[in-house]
């Protein structure tokens, strides 16, 4: 199990919002973000490139591609601009 002490110190990679725990994942609490981060062995993989945000058309899971400025469906297929307007 993940401690708090640790959860409570990290942040989005992305954003800087707060992280929470959802079962076995860390998602981002900024909705505008929504990044979701796995945890593999207790280990947060914060990085962005592997981390995921649903999508907006079929609310699946999307892949970030961050070469590309892109947010890459791999449910759907499809593709959106990502802008961040922080
Ligand atoms: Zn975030
Ligand atoms: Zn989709």
């Amino acid at each position: 199990m993940l401690s708090k002490t640790l959860l409570d110190i990290m942040a989005c990679s992305l954003c800087k919002s707060d992280i929470r725990l959802e079962g076995d994942k860390i998602s981002c609490t900024n909705a505008e973000c929504g990044l979701v981060y796995s945890v593999q062995e207790d280990i947060p993989n914060m990085l962005i490139e592997e981390a995921f945000r649903p999508c907006p058309a079929c609310k699946q899971q999307r892949k970030w591609i961050p070469e590309k400025d892109t947010l890459l469906c791999e449910h759907c297929g499809k593709s959106f601009k990502y802008t961040p307007n922080y």
